[in-house]
């Protein structure tokens, strides 16, 4: 089965818009409704465990929504340039549940998560050298203080580089097309989570035996108000295995679970 046919450039073309477009309003509902649940919605029940003090620059949040769109375009590219590798049968995507057996689902997804993550981990750890800081990087820290409009408000070129993993996982490593979505859909909420400036994990989370594992709102917060320390994605442990891990992390969130 064909999904785009690639000898027609017109039908190549309709699919990057209309990727472009589900990929920019899935971030527009996803960050809305993340912003109107925790702002206001919940206000009065999450404000104490706003982590950041100050207020956001004005017109801060219209920025991150003009790079987000431009995000939205590069992911879009590499999504419809995902379906030309799969067509091509360069990757190692499969539609036949039987075909590994059921438990290589929740395998592969978490071995595709550990292969982000430290693909992350490191690039961005390379991405906060001065000189490629300064042109790729500088963009998304841009906001020291984060919203859920910052999770996808990347540099072009920040862009790309993340954009060009999941095609290079699925080239190596075998998954199911439903084991990719889920992965994009995680990948989703933990940016959304994670630039909340709000915690939202419940108390006693970082000394948690998986809790302690996994990256939220205040472990990313402090990377973006002080720069350095906490370069991980959806998990802890190359931080907390490279010691870049904030030594005010567990106390800062003590402080904001607190009451
Ligand atoms: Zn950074
Ligand atoms: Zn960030």
């Amino acid at each position: 089965m064909n999904l785009i046919n690639f000898a027609d450039s017109k039908a190549v073309l309709i699919a990057i818009c209309t990727l472009t477009i589900i990929v920019f309003c899935r971030y527009v509902l996803m960050s809305g409704a993340f912003y109107l649940l925790f702002y206001y919605y919940f206000k009065n029940t999450f404000w104490h465990r706003k982590i950041s003090e100050g207020l956001r620059p004005q017109g801060q949040a219209w920025s991150e929504i003009k790079w987000s769109a431009i995000t939205s375009f590069i992911f879009a590219l590499s999504g419809v340039g995902l379906v030309w590798l799969w067509q091509m049968g360069y990757t190692n995507i499969y539609t036949d549940f039987k075909k590994y057996g059921l438990l290589y689902l929740p395998f592969s997804l978490g071995f595709g998560l550990f292969i982000h993550e430290t693909y992350y981990y490191w690039l961005h750890r390379w991405m906060h050298r001065p000189k490629i800081y300064r042109w790729i990087h500088k963009t998304h820290h841009d906001s020291i203080i984060t919203s859920p409009w910052t999770s996808f408000s990347f540099h072009p070129m920040e862009s790309i580089l993340q954009a060009i993993v999941v095609p290079l996982i699925v080239i190596f490593l075998p998954m199911h097309y439903t084991v990719i979505m889920t992965m994009l859909v995680l990948m989703t909420v933990s940016a959304t989570i994670n630039h909340l400036d709000i915690e939202i994990y419940p108390k006693n989370t970082e000394k948690h035996w998986l809790g302690k594992w996994i990256i939220g709102a205040t472990h990313h917060s402090m990377h973006h108000s002080k720069f350095i320390k906490n370069y991980g994605l959806y998990f802890t442990f190359w931080d907390k295995w490279m010691g870049t891990e904030s030594a005010d992390y567990e106390q800062l969130f003590r402080d904001r679970t607190k009451g």
